[in-house]
């Protein structure tokens, strides 16, 4: 099966999040059940300095937006680990900046780079000799190419008889621009209805991604149900759930090559769960030794890590931090970037408890490996989360995630009841309302079970005894691949 992916980032290309770890990963997960896989990307200034080997193709088009016709420029790079490559679309104008889409205020351009992108994608598949059969797209940068595909490029043989296929990773992001930006994206003013790429008076990029795909998936299949609720649809619920006949969940799998304890370089002691108690001592006297702490705290270690929105719960992790850091019962870490107001609040509670409260508000890839080979326990209080990638990458270094029951995080992570731990099943706690009282209380069970320390090192054996690779979400996706190519292409209105 041939298979087209095409997204805004992707490992070890360039990454602001999770995306970038579930698409950076696809490529080869796809490629060892036997898929021929091509992956599409910007080629952002940061890709040219990964010191990957890119090298240039020759191919180069016009693509029409608006009025421009602003040239693609087609790089190639083998995808590390895979079989697969990368062919990555250049265009100094919108991809040679410092960040992806712009840090704290999105770049006024984005919807023209994203445009300008699915479009190229789109016409670079046309361009391929071979056709192909499957064309993968990721979230709203790339919600354009299911109705280009459909609409301007059906007539070409390398894209004619291919499915589309939309993957939602997050649906609070839309890629919500105003009216006028229809007329960059070349597709007729008929289709700007509310049943297509409008809402409520807006072109809406992922929404038209939906409507216009064969199939839609998201990464778990809590979120798939979700999403088709008026809690979690962010306004797109009908539209989810006159799509529910195509529309699967599959929990993203990790890179178990990058988050291995047993061989990562970002460590100093790699371990396994032999071995759990030295390597997690080692990371945590290196860990002191980079926050320029004189010694390792011997108190249980509680981290989080992710990007400090509203999403992952940050008022909660502020609320438990005045509530339990005095209490002297645990160090606490925070590594994350994100709203400025947050940022600085940590900041503050890292000043009132020195010695306890660790804050770092930069984006450190190393040091997010380091976190979870540390910790004991690993926050994870997302008011809602798709998938989350933390609590897997905690489990599989043997740090117990405290996660809330939503989405993903309800179908990866088992409640460490008494009989669960006992009969083998427990991965962490999960806690119910998204309300500080409850994040507290689920820390407080997590650490009066780390005071047993047969019990704890029981719960750490079993949490790290988790498979979480790729190859059962990857098959997966085949699958949702396979059916979506049985059946008749979806009907556009
Ligand atoms: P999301 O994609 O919503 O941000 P995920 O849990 O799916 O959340 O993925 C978050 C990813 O980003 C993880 O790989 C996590 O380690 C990483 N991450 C988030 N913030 C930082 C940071 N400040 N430094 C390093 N890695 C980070």
């Amino acid at each position: 099966m041939r298979v087209l992916e095409v997204a805004s980032e992707a490992v070890p290309f360039a990454k602001t999040g999770g995306l970038a770890d579930v698409v950076g990963a696809l490529p080869g997960a796809l490629s060892r059940l036997g898929c021929d896989v091509t992956l599409v990307l910007p080629a952002y200034r940061r890709v040219f300095e990964q010191g990957l080997p890119i090298e240039p193709t020759g191919i180069e088009f016009e693509v029409p937006i608006g009025g421009r016709r602003p040239l693609a420029r087609v790089l190639r790079c083998p995808v590390p680990g895979s079989s697969a490559t990368a062919l990555l679309v250049a265009n100094d104008e919108f991809f040679d900046r410092p960040s992806l889409y712009g840090g704290a205020n999105d770049y006024p351009d984005n919807a023209e780079r994203f445009i300008f992108f699915s479009r190229a994608a789109t016409e670079l598949a046309c361009r391929q000799s071979a056709p192909f059969d499957i064309i993968h797209c990721h979230d709203w940068q790339t919600g354009l190419v299911p109705a280009y595909q459909k609409i301007l490029y059906r007539d070409w043989p390398a894209v004619a008889n291919a499915r589309t296929v939309m993957t939602i990773h997050n649906l609070a992001y839309q890629g919500l621009f105003w009216h006028w930006d229809m007329l960059l994206t070349g597709l007729d003013w008929k289709y700007f209805n509310w049943q297509q790429m409008e809402f409520h008076e807006q072109l809406n990029l992922l929404k038209t991604g939906i409507v216009f795909a064969d199939a839609v998936s998201t990464v778990s299949p809590t979120y798939a149900r979700e999403i088709q609720t008026p809690e979690g649809g962010c306004g797109l619920e009908g539209l989810l759930a006159a799509r529910a006949g195509v529309l699967t969940g599959i929990v993203n799998g990790i890179d178990t090559v990058a988050w291995n304890p047993a061989t990562d370089p970002h460590i100093p002691r790699p371990f396994t769960a032999a071995d759990v108690e030295e390597g997690k001592y080692a990371a945590r006297v290196a860990l002191a030794a980079r926050l320029g702490h004189p010694a390792p705290d011997d108190r249980p270690l509680v981290a989080f890590v992710g990007r400090l929105v509203e999403q992952k719960g940050v008022n909660l992790v502020l609320e438990l931090l005045s509530r339990l850091a005095g209490t002297g019962r645990a160090h606490f870490m925070v590594l994350g970037t994100g709203d400025p107001a947050a940022e600085e609040s940590l900041q503050r509670a890292a000043a009132s408890f020195p010695g306890t409260v660790d804050v770092v508000t930069h984006f450190d890839e190393g040091l997010a490996h380091l976190v979870q080979a540390a910790a004991d326990i690993v926050l994870v209080p997302s008011r809602f989360e798709p998938c989350g990638l933390t609590q897997l990458y905690a489990q599989r270094y043997g740090a117990v995630p405290v996660v809330r029951a939503t989405g993903g995080l309800l179908d990866t992570v088992i409640d460490a009841t008494p009989e669960a731990i006992n009969d083998g099943s427990a991965t962490g706690f999960v806690f119910g309302p998204a309300e500080a009282g409850a994040l507290v209380q689920a820390v407080e069970r997590a650490l009066d079970l780390h005071a047993n320390r047969d019990r704890w090192q029981q719960l750490v054996r079993q949490v790290m005894a988790r498979d979480w690779s790729w190859d059962s979400s990857g098959r997966a996706y085949l699958r949702v691949f396979e059916e979506t190519l049985a059946r008749a292409p979806a009907t556009i209105g």
